[in-house]
């Protein structure tokens, strides 16, 4: 089981995301998966995997909370 763990910020809302990504068992099964923000579901690009993506909320940061 290999996971992979990017950070990302939205490119609507600004906020702060994590993306694991699990081996799902698909080898050599590439894919083209959407990477979508977890608070506003906006779409922020795409990446080329055969695993399984999850967005993960970070709420760490930012200095843009009231
Ligand atoms: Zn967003």
């Amino acid at each position: 089981m290999k996971m992979e763990k990017s950070s990302y910020t939205c490119s609507a809302c600004g906020k702060n995301f994590s993306t694991s990504i699990s081996n799902a068992g698909y080898p050599g099964g590439k894919d083209c998966e959407s990477i979508n923000c977890p608070w506003c579901i906006t779409e922020n690009g795409t990446i080329i995997t055969s695993g399984i993506i999850t967005s993960y909320r970070e709420e760490k940061g930012g200095g843009d909370s009231r």
